[in-house]
Order: structure tokens, then C-alpha cells, then sequence
């Protein structure tokens, strides 16, 4: 059983490393550049531990209750843990006490909270504000044309160090069309960057389906869960 998941983890890995590989040479990007983040909701701390073995440094969790629990099973690993969740602001102390990047940032209050509630020797949190480009109800995130100036009161936030933006926009069919939302991120970032006089460096997008079109538009972390862990329980 542990060597066919050892095996398992090991075909996974390598099957994403070689879409990454594969996506940034088509656009002359370095590989190192692209941050694989295991999507790792609904997966149990055995099979992540595997994948950590072969070589997963970043995890990204959906809700807290169960991150935490996964996050203590898994004390030894050399994992960074990512916030990936909705954030609800009477949560904040968890998340900041737990995770090293928040990615779903969509307020300045929960910003402010985040510095706030880390504990003292902790490094400051990195930030990245979600963008909702198709502005859908359901999702977190700014307006494309809000983000900005949030950008700038974010940066100014003691305990927070703000890297980016994070967009999980609608299913697109046609590759085109992924990669002109994808590139709307990027170049909101850098004119936020130029506007501000800023140094965000971190766009957070691309999943199981896109990730090719979010590396080709600059996507410096993908987050990945189906087609690195397969199917959720
Ligand atoms: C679940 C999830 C992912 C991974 O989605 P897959 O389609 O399974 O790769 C990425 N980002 C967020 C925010 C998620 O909730």
C-alpha cells in the first residue's frame, strides 16, 4: 500500500512538473519561476506526506478546521502551507497563527487583522488580494478596477508583506480566452506596481485545467488539486 502511493505520488508529481516544463518553454519562462502548490483539500495527511517525500514543498488548504488538523499531522514535514478558503474575518487569528500565505485577500480589514493577530515572532504574513474579474457573487475578491488603490492601503499594513494578486476566474473553453483574463492580472500588477511605486512579484492562478494558459500570461504559483492528487473524497 505505502510503496503503490510512494509510486503514485512520484507518476503525479512528474506528470505536472513536465506540464510546468512544458508551459514555460513554450514562452521562454524558467520553471523555477512557477510555484506548484498542492491543492490538497479533501486529501487525506498520508497521501500529502507522500507527495511531500517526492519533492511537494507548498500546500494549499480550503477550510481551516481541517487544515489545522493536517497541518499537525504533518509537524515534520518540510511543508509551507498556504490559505487558499474563503477567509471569514472572525477567523483571522487561525489563519494568520497557522499559514504563511493568505491568498484570498479582498478587504483592508482582514489585511489589518492578519498583521495584527500573527504571533509576535512570526515572519510577516504574504499577501495576496484575490481579483474577481467575471465579478461573480459567489467568489471572494475585488473588482479589477478596485484593486489598486486596496493595493496601496494593503501595503502599508504592519505584520503584511503584500506579493500579488490570486484569480480563480470562470471555466474558459478556448485557451484565448484563459489567457486574456490571466493576462488582465498581470498587467494589473504591473501598473499597480508603477502607480504605487510598489514590488508585488507573485501572480497566484491556474489550476488542473488552465495551468498553461496562467503560466504563458506570467502565473509565478499554480494551484493544483485534481490532476496532482486526483479525485477529492
Ligand atoms: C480546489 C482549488 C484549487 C484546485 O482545483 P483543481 O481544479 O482541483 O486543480 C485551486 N484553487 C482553489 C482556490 C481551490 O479551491
Amino acid at each position: 500500500m505505502t510503496t503503490d502511493m510512494q509510486q503514485y505520488a512520484t507518476t503525479q508529481i512528474n506528470k505536472i512538473r513536465t506540464r510546468i516544463n512544458n508551459a514555460c518553454q513554450a514562452v521562454n519562462r524558467r520553471p523555477e519561476n512557477v510555484m506548484l502548490i498542492g491543492a490538497s483539500k479533501r486529501q487525506s495527511s498520508e497521501l500529502i506526506c507522500h507527495f511531500s517525500n517526492n519533492g511537494l514543498s507548498h500546500v494549499g488548504e480550503n477550510y481551516l478546521q481541517e487544515a489545522v488538523e493536517k497541518k499537525n499531522e504533518l509537524i515534520e514535514q518540510p511543508l509551507t502551507w498556504h490559505f487558499i478558503g474563503q477567509i471569514q474575518s472572525n477567523k483571522t487569528k487561525i489563519i494568520a497563527q497557522n499559514f504563511s500565505w493568505v491568498h484570498g485577500v479582498d478587504r483592508l480589514k482582514i489585511a489589518q487583522r492578519l498583521g495584527q493577530q500573527k504571533d509576535a515572532t512570526q515572519a510577516d504574513i504574504n499577501i495576496l488580494i484575490q481579483l474577481n474579474p467575471d465579478n461573480e457573487a459567489s467568489k471572494a475578491g475585488v473588482a479589477l478596477n478596485d484593486a489598486s488603490a486596496l493595493c496601496d492601503r494593503i501595503a502599508q499594513t504592519d505584520g503584511v508583506v503584500l506579493r500579488g494578486f490570486m484569480m480563480i476566474p470562470k471555466a474558459r473553453e478556448l485557451v484565448t480566452d484563459q489567457r486574456k483574463v490571466f493576462s488582465q492580472a498581470r498587467e494589473l500588477l504591473e501598473q499597480t506596481n508603477q502607480q504605487y511605486s510598489l514590488s508585488m512579484d507573485s501572480l497566484s492562478m491556474g489550476m488542473s485545467t488552465d495551468l498553461e494558459a496562467a503560466i504563458s500570461e506570467g502565473s509565478t504559483m499554480i494551484r493544483v488539486g485534481t490532476d496532482l492528487f486526483g479525485a477529492r473524497q
